[in-house]
């Protein structure tokens, strides 16, 4: 209901016309589109109307709106897609793009975006080529694979292999590995999707080789395996290896032959994830397998993503036998699915690096701050508290380096401590939500450290280049300037909630 008071407030908001007429609007009308300006205008009239039916007491006058439909416009010409700094210490975060990309690769993808292409011409041939092309022989060396198709993410590529093999049968899944990755990608929902029956077998936390037996049936498309990524189960636990389901395939697929019931063989297909090229040994036990490690140990397929632990672009990247690779190619979603030039360049880019192992973990970002040793990130840290002690006054924050926990992120190694180094801001004026919020929400490069303990970290193992400690420092001086001015006046007193940070997660 809208009370007497509310309908008196609405009735005196001032018309889109005349605020069209107020001096910064008119200033704004110089610049941009008519059209934008009095979209901006009338979103603001919008929020002010709902200002005053969610009675709230704020002031919506014709000033407050003419500054409002201003901040709508002008956030149309600053990009929405910017430059972060990553002190999170989340290498591989979803949220922030995942991977950077290689020197190598951003000069590809530079090039490719500059010029005309190859993308579809062969060159020797003198004739239309495939965009299938650029990477095959690239991955395939480097996973052992007899052929590889990529398409446009992991999620992709596991729905063109159910599409393609199981649409109208049955894949047998185990109830531990049905994952949700990153919210919107369920294995279930997928499989749905793509119209292949899925048939759960074995519990939450064990599953044996004689629970796939059992729902092995004339009808059987494929064993699917998944990585369960972002989480682990441990205890009473236990799965079946590939090299299992590789016997149970194989025994399935020779009483085919003999029976001749069915013509169409049983795939062992593993979405691995993470999709590893070179083991991180300095994860020991923790150590993602490799892709070529589950083609060797008898996966038909597997498809990973290019921009987890391989360090690439966006991308998914199916392997497996030619015979199983050009059906995929075949089929219409590889169309729709597919990768654009930009991509190409940058995968090809990057997996040209991986030919040399020592090269793609000191040149991949994402390798490059998986491995580096702790112990070689203290100057970076020392230099990053020297950076802010210059700028924060050392009435407003107590400013030290602090061994901390980085985490790999993009669902690969999650129970894996990397050990690094943090700078710990502990606040004397002001406090860590606070400025959490103004490093993210009023930075033009927003900075994303963490907060643990009412205090702000800022993890160098995640930083891309030198000068983003300055940036922090910058943010922080910024961020104390508005909490205590010359005056020195006694800080704010708030209360707030422990470790309660609201920077972005990383879910995959
Ligand atoms: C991350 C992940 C996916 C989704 O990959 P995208 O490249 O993000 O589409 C699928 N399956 C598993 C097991 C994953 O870890």
């Amino acid at each position: 209901m809208v009370q007497p008071s509310q309908r008196e407030r609405l009735r005196a908001l001032p018309q889109i016309e005349e605020l069209l007429h107020e001096p910064r609007i008119e200033e704004l009308l110089a610049r941009l589109a008519r059209p934008i300006v009095v979209d901006a205008v009338r979103q603001a009239v919008d929020a002010a109307r709902q200002t005053i039916l969610a009675d709230e007491p704020r002031a919506v006058d014709a000033d407050v709106i003419v500054s409002e439909a201003c901040l709508r416009a002008l956030r149309l010409e600053r990009p929405s897609l910017r430059r972060v700094v990553n002190a999170s210490g989340v290498i591989v975060h979803t949220n922030l793009g995942r991977s950077v990309l290689a020197e190598s690769a951003v000069e590809a993808v530079t090039e490719a975006a500059r010029s005309y292409s190859t993308l579809e011409y062969d060159t020797d041939a003198m004739a239309r080529g495939s965009r299938h092309a650029h990477c095959e022989q690239l991955i395939c060396l480097l996973t052992g694979a007899e052929a590889a198709i990529a398409v446009n993410n992991n999620a992709a590529a596991v729905m063109m292999v159910l599409s393609e093999f199981a649409s109208g049968r049955e894949a047998i899944v185990s109830r531990g590995e049905l994952v949700e990755i990153g919210g919107s990608f369920r294995i279930p929902d997928i499989m749905m999707l793509s119209r292949a029956a899925m048939v759960e077998v074995g519990t939450t936390n064990k599953t044996h080789p004689a629970d796939y037996e059992r729902a092995l049936t004339p009808q059987t498309a494929m064993l699917l395996k998944v990585h369960p990524s972002n989480y682990r189960l441990i205890g009473f636990t236990e799965s079946v290896g590939v090299g299992e389901l590789r016997a149970l395939a194989d025994e399935e697929n020779a009483r085919r032959t003999q029976s001749g019931v069915s013509d169409e063989e049983v795939l062992v297909y593993e979405d691995q994830g993470s999709g590893a090229l070179v083991r991180l040994d300095c994860f020991g036990e923790y150590a993602e397998p490799t892709v070529a490690e589950s083609l060797r140990a008898g996966c038909d397929l597997v498809s990973f993503s290019g921009d987890k632990l391989l360090g690439g672009p966006q991308a998914g990247i199916i392997v497996g036998a030619k015979r199983h690779i050009d059906r995929l190619k075949r089929n219409p979603l590889a169309r729709a699915l597919r990768l654009d030039k930009m991509t190409i360049a940058a995968l090809e880019a990057t997996l040209q690096i991986y030919l040399d192992e020592e090269r793609a973990l000191a040149e991949i970002p994402t390798l490059a701050m998986l491995s580096t040793p702790a112990e070689a990130l203290l100057p970076r840290a020392k230099a990053l508290r020297a950076a802010i002690e210059e700028r924060v006054p050392q009435e407003c924050a107590r400013i030290a380096v602090v061994p901390e926990i980085a985490r790999s992120g993009g669902g690969a190694l999650p129970m894996c401590d990397i050990d690094t180094f943090a700078v710990r801001v502990e606040f004397l004026r002001g406090n860590a939500l606070d400025c959490e919020r103004a490093l993210i929400r009023e930075r033009e490069v927003p900075v994303i450290g963490r907060i643990k303990k009412e205090a702000l970290l800022f993890d160098v193992r995640t930083l891309v280049e030198d000068a983003e400690a300055a940036e922090i420092a910058d943010a922080l001086a910024a961020y104390f300037a508005q909490v205590a001015p010359p005056s020195g006046e006694a800080p704010l007193a708030r209360t707030r909630p422990e470790d309660a940070g609201t920077s972005p997660s990383d879910p995959a």
